[in-house]
């Protein structure tokens, strides 16, 4: 019993700290923020494209920063690198029209696929934190390095997400760096907020409401052919009508299925901090 009210008492303590680190502005009345989005591969903002979709529409300003030109992922044996890397950027610029975002708006770095954990650190992160200077930020949207614990992700996505959060940090750092401000003549950047994508659900704490962007999200993720339909053992082009009949249908279907689904709202998760970039991945400590 005793055991049971420590558990009670823990996970009430714990909920309260998560509940407070909530958006004090709900981001569906967001307006007026420039956020910079970084990924590793052409479609991990994928799975933030309602929250984009609905970003953009009230008058944020978005930008896709991607690390890898996604240049490896197929079976297709008749693919080269240099193909899938051209098919890639085009799948994701088609991807991201929908959700209302221009080339403009898009940043690749051009690393490989997959060996993103052995590009040169200090190097990867000095790109980044030109980035973040360059752009501003008030909002960096990045996979989640994990709250008082590493979250475990696949290779290139736990680099992403520990580069993003390294980079955060120096940028704030005008001797980081340094020839950004002497050189280039930018400013030292403190992202003031974080919306973390593809952690555990346990941390996350804010749920965003993308049931009228449903639409948008669906149609963008269908641009990714030649990875969601057969197209990634067998490349026919970017027309999903070049693909078996059954093709469309079954990918928007399984598009929408992927999407969660809270008290009949279709909603998009994350966790959310606020604050010094120090303390993004922990709680209050002694
Ligand atoms: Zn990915």
């Amino acid at each position: 019993m005793k055991t049971m009210k420590v558990s009670i008492f823990s996970y009430l303590i714990f909920t309260s700290l998560i509940a407070f680190a909530q958006p004090k502005e709900a981001v569906e009345n967001w307006k007026g923020k420039k956020v910079l989005l970084i990924g590793a591969h052409p479609d991990d903002d994928h799975q933030s494209h309602g929250t984009l979709a609905m970003l953009n529409k009230n008058g944020n300003e978005i930008y896709i920063l991607t690390m890898s030109t996604g240049n490896v992922g197929t079976k297709d044996t008749k693919l080269g690198k240099d193909d899938l890397a051209k098919i890639r950027r085009i799948e994701q610029l088609d991807a991201m029209k929908q959700i209302g975002l221009s080339e403009d708006r898009y940043i690749n770095l051009g690393y490989d696929d997959g060996r993103l954990e052995f590009a040169n650190k200090e190097e990867a992160i000095g790109k980044l934190v030109y980035y973040i200077r360059k752009l501003k930020p008030d909002v960096l949207m990045a996979f989640d390095p994990g709250y008082n614990y590493q979250v475990w992700h696949k290779s290139d996505h736990r680099a992403a997400a520990y580069l993003a959060a390294d980079a955060v940090r120096a940028a704030e750092w005008p001797l980081m760096y340094e020839g950004h401000i002497i050189q280039d003549k930018l400013e030292a950047h403190v992202i003031p907020e974080f919306l973390f994508y593809g952690g555990n659900v346990s941390d996350k704490n804010t749920i965003v409401d993308i049931t009228d962007f449903v639409d948008q999200r669906v149609n963008a993720g269908s641009k990714y052919v030649s990875q969601w339909t057969s197209g990634w053992n067998n490349y026919l082009g970017h027309d999903i009508e070049n693909y078996p009949a059954a093709e469309k249908e079954k990918l928007f279907n399984k598009i929408k299925g992927r999407i969660k689904v809270i008290d009949g709202k279709f909603v998009e998760r994350f966790r959310y901090h606020q604050g010094a970039p120090d303390s993004m991945g922990h709680g209050p400590r002694d």
